[in-house]
């Protein structure tokens, strides 16, 4: 007969993977189910961390923050339009979620910041490598050792039987687009967002054709459209992040921890133009702006001593280096003067602790002086649909008159409200593990009641 599961999770990004985690340690049957032929979806692009307040980790380095400093910056971040029950559990629970990551061998211990944070509360893997292969890959270690969960790959969820108020399975579409169904009780669905599907994003959002996007080709939004089939609701769906610093020839993401561990933002005349930490919809917004659409991020050899990331740049071949600023100007086709200038403007408010011009007032680690000098070109991408269907704070999918729909949730970039009408880097990670687990726990807990 046809196979049977307790939980069915549709996406195997981190709210995926969390998510069937935490309903097999509830004690559910689990399916994971992912179209692509690799585990890991987006999340496996996720590069600077996942914010926590008040963690252990903050306190090892002697790091104060407070819960209510994080939620005050988050919403501030969203231009207040964060759905604020989401937004306080999310702060509440983050601490713990970074706890439960570690007792499942994913150690976040470095920390570092964000545009829009006031603290250095980012947590990173402790080698200070991307966080988003890190992250999936301990947690498909978790998953293999589990006989409780199992999962297909080229495998997509086409459609979820909801009959009277009920789930009773999914249909499912193999590789070779043979259709068939399995039996469940409840489903999360964590397929993730939309930033790969160019015609759903323009058409939200006419501004942004022509754009790059950052994300992996499975980002195209099929989960939306699953759950609005059985009458899920959505907000915010225009709320589309486009990224400042996306390398154009690749759509690579150039990661925020870059300028986070001290990087700057200049023009092609060599300019400094922002606070390199104002929030991600400014920077992309002042970048656009500007004759040429495009600007450089600026580092030096201790920022890279600092950051692996950056190897992968290097390896990519789109990192232009050079001994002193004057061959980076060179090398560039800025004006060497104004980039000699901006540095030294720069290193002083660095050394002495002055006011920035651009008001930048965190990420001012050190001069940058240690040769070699870097750069990157970069323009704005696609990166984070902070619109999707709606749910409570037990990640239940609510239907549009804010009623849930039994046996049905979701977590991950496939919800909308959480990061209001711009996420703060760190957030989306944080939002994974936090709602993944939470999914996890009520879907089992669903299923076991309705077994
Ligand atoms: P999140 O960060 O919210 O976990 P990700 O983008 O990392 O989201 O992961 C979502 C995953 O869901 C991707 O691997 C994507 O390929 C997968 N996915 C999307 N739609 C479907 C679908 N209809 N069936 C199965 N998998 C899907």
């Amino acid at each position: 007969g046809e196979a049977h599961y307790d939980v069915v999770v549709v996406g195997s990004g981190g709210a995926g993977l969390t998510a069937a985690i935490q309903a097999g340690e509830s004690g559910a049957r689990v399916l994971i189910v992912e179209k692509m032929p690799v585990p890991g979806g987006n999340t496996l692009k996720a590069s600077v961390g996942m914010n926590a307040a008040e963690t252990r980790y903050q306190t090892l380095k002697g790091i104060r923050d407070s819960k209510a400093l994080f939620y005050e910056e988050t919403l501030k971040g969203g231009h207040g339009k964060n759905n604020t029950l989401l937004l306080h559990e999310f702060v509440e629970q983050a601490p713990q979620a970074v706890d439960w990551l570690a007792k499942h061998d994913i150690v976040l211990s470095d920390i570092t910041i964000t545009g829009g944070m006031s603290i250095d509360r980012t947590h990173r893997p402790a080698d200070a490598s991307a966080v988003g292969g890190y992250l999936v890959s301990g947690l498909l270690k978790n998953i293999h050792q589990r006989p409780d969960i199992e999962m297909m790959t080229d495998t997509s969820v086409s459609g979820i039987e909801y009959d009277d108020g009920r789930v009773t399975g999914v249909t499912l579409l193999n590789e070779q687009q043979e259709s068939f169904r399995v039996q469940c009780h409840s489903v999360i669905v964590a397929t993730g967002g939309f930033s790969a599907n160019q015609k759903m994003v323009v058409s939200y959002r006419p501004d942004l054709a022509g754009f790059v996007t950052t994300n992996h080709p499975g980002a195209t939004g099929s989960g939306i459209a699953l759950l609005q089939s059985i009458g899920a609701g959505t907000v915010d769906m225009g709320e589309i992040q486009i990224h400042p610093t996306v390398e154009q020839t690749t759509s690579y993401l150039i990661s925020e921890s870059v300028r986070g561990g001290g990087a700057i933002l200049v023009s092609q005349k060599g300019e400094r133009f922002i606070n390199e930490m104002d929030t991600r919809d400014k920077v992309s917004a002042k970048i656009i702006g500007l004759p040429e659409k495009s600007a450089w991020i600026v580092f030096d050899q201790q920022i890279r001593e600092h950051n692996k990331a950056i190897e992968t740049y290097l390896s990519r071949g789109f990192v232009v280096s050079a001994d002193t600023p004057e061959a980076l100007a060179e090398k560039t086709g800025m004006d060497a003067t104004r980039l000699q200038a901006t540095l030294a403007c720069f290193n002083q408010v660095v050394a002495n602790k002055q006011p920035d011009p651009f008001g930048r007032t965190t990420a001012l680690r050190q001069p940058l002086s240690q040769r070699p000098f870097y750069a990157i070109r970069i323009a704005p991408g696609v990166h984070h649909t902070m619109g999707g269907v709606t749910i409570n704070t037990h990640t239940g999918v609510l239907d549009e008159n804010q009623q849930p729909l039994a046996g049905v949730f979701a977590a991950g970039e496939v919800v909308g409200g959480i990061h209001g009408g711009n996420r703060i880097g760190g957030n989306a990670v944080a939002d994974i593990v936090i709602f993944g687990r939470v999914a996890g726990e009520n879907a089992a807990k669903y299923a076991l009641a309705h077994r």
